[in-house]
């Protein structure tokens, strides 16, 4: 890939997702200034941020010469034996030398359901990660459990280590992991934890948009315990987000003030 951008071909980036926003954004590092991004949701982000955040995070990006199509479905590729166009379903066009798909993981199932394993969007297993056959256990990448295909280190990690208790004869539950999801680009600070949206009366939602500076922050409370959180425009106390969502400390007298950048989260672990 690095050789072939010397030429200075323009890039279309199928994906708005992490890794497609990290890609395209490191070509144009490079000099690249046609980068493109196509995404078929109309935001940004759309597992990790909700529409302010997006927009916010697209307004910085685009300041950055990255280009984007929302709301954009590829249908055709089109070339000769290399690129040289990229059809959209709705009829329009760009000319691209180059498209790089960034357009999410799936499990390859193919395997496990040929050997009888009973799958899903992944393979299914249940709280011990046991597969539907005895003696066949999955962990990571390729599993499907309570619903989730994770595709996540922490998830992966997670799972390793409650598989690796059970089969030394411990009985441990594997729970869930609370995907936690860190875009990695120079200069702007992005990290989304648990929910990013929630909709409901259980739900209560504080949040903190700062467009001038470009800091948006958002919190989604159930039962004053926070189970989400969009950090986006600072790094200032994600850890301790972090560390607060995992904790499930209840946030009831904190909550006027806890999105100030100068919240000391230690009042909260202290009580
Ligand atoms: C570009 C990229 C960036 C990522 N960035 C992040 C990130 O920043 N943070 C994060 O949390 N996650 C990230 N991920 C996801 C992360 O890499 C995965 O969640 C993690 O690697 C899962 O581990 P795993 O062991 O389940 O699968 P893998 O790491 O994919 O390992 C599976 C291994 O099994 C081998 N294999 C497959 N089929 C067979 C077979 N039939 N026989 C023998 N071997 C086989 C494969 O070759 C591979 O080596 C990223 C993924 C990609 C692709």
């Amino acid at each position: 890939m690095l050789d072939f951008i010397q030429s200075g071909p323009e890039i279309l980036v199928i994906g708005g997702g992490l890794l497609g926003l990290e890609i395209a954004r490191a070509l144009s590092m490079r000099g690249l200034s046609g980068v493109s991004i196509v995404e078929v949701f109309n935001r940004l982000l759309p597992r990790q941020l909700d529409e302010i955040g997006a927009k916010e995070l697209q307004t910085k990006l685009e300041k950055m010469g990255i280009r984007f199509f929302l709301g954009k479905e590829v249908s055709q590729i089109i070339g000769n034996g290399s690129v040289n166009r990229v059809l959209f379903k709705d009829g329009q066009g760009v000319s691209a030398g180059a498209v790089i798909i960034a357009s999410g993981v799936k499990p390859r199932t193919d395997l496990a359901l040929t050997s009888g394993l009973k799958t899903s969007r992944g393979v299914l297993v249940d709280d011990y990660l046991r597969t539907s056959q005895s003696r066949v256990y999955a962990a990571g990448d390729v599993t499907e459990h309570r619903g989730k295909v994770y595709g996540l280190i922490p998830a992966a990690f997670d799972q390793a280590r409650t598989l690796a208790y059970n089969l030394c004869g411990q009985n441990k539950k594997y729970e869930g992991t609370i995907p936690s999801n860190t875009l990695k680009v120079a200069g702007i600070y992005l990290t989304a934890i648990g929910m990013v949206t929630a909709e409901g009366n259980e739900y209560e939602i504080i949040t903190k948009h700062i467009p001038e500076s470009g800091i948006y922050k958002k919190l989604i409370l159930k039962n004053e315990v926070v189970v989400g959180a969009i950090w986006l425009g600072t790094k200032q106390g994600v850890q301790e987000i972090s560390r607060l969502i995992q904790s499930g400390k209840k946030v009831t007298r904190y909550k006027d003030e806890i999105l100030e950048e100068s919240f000391d989260f230690s009042r909260i672990f202290q009580e």
